[in-house]
């Protein structure tokens, strides 16, 4: 797969929830790949982006994948770790606001509010469960890529919010929308 098979706002299949995995099957483990090539020839594509993580919802496949690159600052690491039927069990930490960005919402950023430590549970690729702790940037990526599997993107935690929309310039810096003008009555953004 590659790029053109991420789905991007206004498609509908993004505001809808996911299915949970009974068994991790030989289709299941396809798809995990499928999501693996889509986000790295994604990511090839984008001067200032990098891609971090994605949902099977996004290449289109309403199951609750979602994968999470494992060095991030290094964009020449293409691993991925699956984490199938993800759940977070616990939210804790303060509430912090940073930008955030999405492989589905072309080109706008928001600063969002989100927890800054998550207990999670999922599911491996050899099906056997796990349970880990993020804090920081990862917290936010795991929040991020949940709300997915429940067909929430960041922007509908903003939704009221002001001053909280940004646009990726082409020299790679973010630029304030006008929130009255391009956001409030965005057709692509809320449909
Ligand atoms: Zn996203």
């Amino acid at each position: 797969m590659t790029k053109d098979d991420v789905i991007a706002l206004p498609h509908p299949s993004l505001r809808k929830k996911s299915q949970k995995i009974g068994i991790v099957t030989p289709e299941i483990l396809k798809i995990i790949e499928e999501m693996r090539s889509a986000t790295i020839s994604w990511d090839k594509s984008r001067d200032h982006e990098v891609g971090v993580a994605l949902a099977a919802v996004q290449i289109n496949r309403l199951y609750k994948i979602v994968i999470i690159r494992n060095n991030y600052d290094n964009k020449e690491d293409l691993s991925f770790t699956a984490f199938i039927n993800p759940v977070i069990t616990k939210l804790e930490g303060d509430i912090e606001e940073d930008f955030e960005g999405c492989l589905s919402v072309k080109d706008i950023y928001g600063k969002v509010p989100r927890h800054t430590k998550v207990r999670v549970k999922a599911m491996n690729e050899q099906g056997r469960e796990f349970r880990m702790t993020a804090e920081g940037f990862l917290a936010r990526v795991f929040q991020h890529e949940i709300d997915h599997t429940k067909g929430i993107l960041f922007i509908d935690h903003i939704k009221d919010k002001k001053n909280a929309f940004y646009r990726l310039q082409e020299d790679g810096s973010l630029k304030e929308l006008n929130y009255e003008k391009s956001v409030k009555t965005n057709k692509t953004l809320w449909g």
